[in-house]
């Protein structure tokens, strides 16, 4: 199989805007507490960051300083998101690969992985026991290889939508896969997915081919670097990025993320939809070089850093981290995590309790049932969202900034988010959760301002709590 990748297939944006010189020297910089306060008081106004002010926040160690920052990531959560927590559920669809990077499993050279792609039928059963809990989201994941071109990948997703089980239905796909050629994304948003998510891994250039060995498709830096613009210039305007945190200075990703992020914007007038920011975790086979790991308390700070950086912007809190650790990080600005997540193969009806390695791409740390996870989100105050209205009604990319309008929360996001969780609560949930999950609902109406949306949404939640009406969101 040639690597060699068509340069003329880049966007039109294409280069490498990544300048190592430039974000060494900005993490160099001293900074002062006033600097410091001057930062967050732009990002509490909802402004994103440069990366010389997100480098002001990630250059300061005084334990005071770090608290400010704590706090008004906690405000701009609040502020932008409200306390809605998105769910989604991750689908592995197939885990052969070309490449082989040294952090992941799915390595062509592990030998040891069991390989497979599910099959139409094993799809079809995967995606009815996701239903059958309770899910409407998914993201789906796939190696890289010729098997898994964008025609495949589309029939995937066509499936996934025309398969029902009850009032279980899926009613968003995102995409985990290899960057594409135009047509490739043309033919993805064509069945309707949600977000493409290409993850740059790491933006330091030496790192990067160290980890991706020369003669693999994605040993090509800029191929990848300018998928998500071709992505935008093919219809895919809902995109996500991502750094595997511990392959190299978490400061120095958190600038890359933060440039990324402001290219896209430049040249699309729309930043990212969402930015993950997963740990290295044990893999298969994988000897993991300890030497750039990130700690609990910096990968607290880079999660808060984020949120002050890029306030519009969806941050994804995955099931890597265990309980505790998510628990503790979602207040920073957490918007969207997974929840009773499974990512082996066919995970979702052969898998017991214990994970098994050969058969998944890295170990997750959070495996309890969605059930679980729902309930504890709301003892902690957060709402449990399944909603997927803005992509359903077109609100995606740069006319997803209505977000940013005054009251939008108040008026499209809580009460979606609310109608969203009572289709749980009646058709999925424990009785231990629904008790709590009542209880939460009440809370959160009694928050909202009296009039005719109020009162809407009051008989919304009665409707689908006595009949079988389902899915009605604004
Ligand atoms: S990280 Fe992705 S591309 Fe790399 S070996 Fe694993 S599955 Fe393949």
């Amino acid at each position: 199989m040639s690597c060699a990748i068509d340069r003329k297939k880049l966007s039109r944006s294409g280069g490498d805007f990544i300048d190592e010189a430039h974000l060494h020297e900005l993490l160099r910089r001293q900074t002062d507490p006033g600097e410091v306060r001057d930062v967050i008081a732009k990002s509490l106004a909802k402004r994103p960051l440069q990366p010389e002010e997100a480098a002001v926040l990630l250059a300061t160690e005084a334990p005071d300083l770090i608290e400010q920052i704590f706090d008004a990531a906690r405000q701009l959560k609040r502020d932008v998101y409200g306390n809605r927590i998105v769910l989604f559920a991750p689908l592995y669809i197939g885990n052969e690969c070309t490449n082989d990077c040294q952090y992941c499993a799915f390595r062509r050279s592990n030998r040891e992985q069991i390989r497979r792609t599910l099959s139409p039928e094993e799809l079809r059963r995967q995606v009815v026991a996701l239903e059958d809990r309770g899910h409407k989201r998914l993201i789906v994941v796939f190696g890289e290889h010729p098997r898994y071109d964008a025609a495949f990948m589309a029939e995937c997703v066509r499936q996934i939508y025309s398969i029902k089980s009850g009032h279980g239905v899926i009613r968003r796909v995102n995409v985990n896969a290899a960057p594409l050629d135009h047509e490739g994304y043309k033919i993805l948003k064509a069945v309707g997915i949600g977000t493409y998510q290409i993850f740059q891994e790491t933006y330091h250039h030496e790192t990067y081919a160290k980890v991706h060995p020369k003669g693999t498709l994605k040993s090509d830096y800029l191929w990848r670097l300018d998928g998500l613009a071709r992505a935008m210039e093919g219809g895919c305007d809902d995109v996500g990025l991502g750094v595997l945190f511990g392959l190299y200075d978490w400061r120095f990703e958190v600038l890359g993320l933060v440039t990324h992020a402001l290219h896209l914007q430049e040249h699309y007038h729309c930043g990212p939809h969402t930015i993950s920011f997963p740990r290295l975790r044990p893999a298969q086979g994988v000897q993991l070089d300890e030497s750039h790991l990130v700690g609990d308390h910096e990968f607290k700070r880079l999660v808060a850093i984020l949120r002050l950086s890029v306030p519009y912007t969806g941050l994804i809190l995955t099931a890597r981290e265990p309980p505790e650790v998510r628990r503790e990080v979602m207040e920073f600005g957490v918007s969207q995590i997974d929840a009773g997540s499974r990512i082996e193969l066919g995970g979702y009806t052969e898998a017991g309790d214990a994970q098994s390695m050969e058969r998944e791409q890295f170990q997750l740390g959070d495996i309890r049932p969605l059930d679980d996870v729902v309930r504890e989100l709301m003892i902690d105050g957060f709402i449990p969202s399944f909603c997927t209205a803005c992509y359903r009604l077109g609100r995606t990319g740069e006319h997803f900034m209505e977000f940013a309008i005054p009251g939008f929360i108040q008026n499209f996001c809580t009460p979606n988010a609310l109608t969203t969780l009572m289709e749980y609560l009646v058709d999925y949930a424990s009785p231990e959760t629904r008790t709590a999950g009542e209880a939460a609902i009440r809370r959160e109406v009694e928050k909202l301002t009296d009039g005719d949306r109020k009162q809407q949404l009051l008989d919304r939640l009665h409707r689908i709590a006595e009949s079988n009406e389902r899915d009605l969101y604004y």
